[in-house]
């Protein structure tokens, strides 16, 4: 069972899209992507300021959904939303 960690709405696709916390393994480092138009911000303040995200391919060979355990130690753990979704 793995589980989707999301920390807000993408600022494209508003309450339709949901931006989840993806583990890349390049670096061992979280980014978060919209599950809907791919939108990926690296960092927290780029994803509040709206700025530098960018758009590639989902590959598993490079990225994953991150584990709550991944989360909890970036800047992304205080954003955790309540609901998480469970694929
Ligand atoms: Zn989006």
């Amino acid at each position: 069972m793995e589980y989707a960690y999301h920390v807000g709405e993408c600022p494209v696709c508003k309450d339709w899209g949901l931006m989840e916390v993806l583990y890349n393994f390049e670096g061992s480092r979280c980014s978060i992507m919209c599950e809907e138009c791919l939108l990926e911000f690296d960092t927290l303040i780029d994803f509040l300021e709206c700025k530098n995200g960018y758009r590639k391919t989902y590959e598993k060979a490079v990225a994953r959904l991150a584990t709550l355990e991944e989360i909890a130690i970036t800047e992304w753990h205080p954003y955790l939303m309540e609901s998480n979704r469970i694929l």
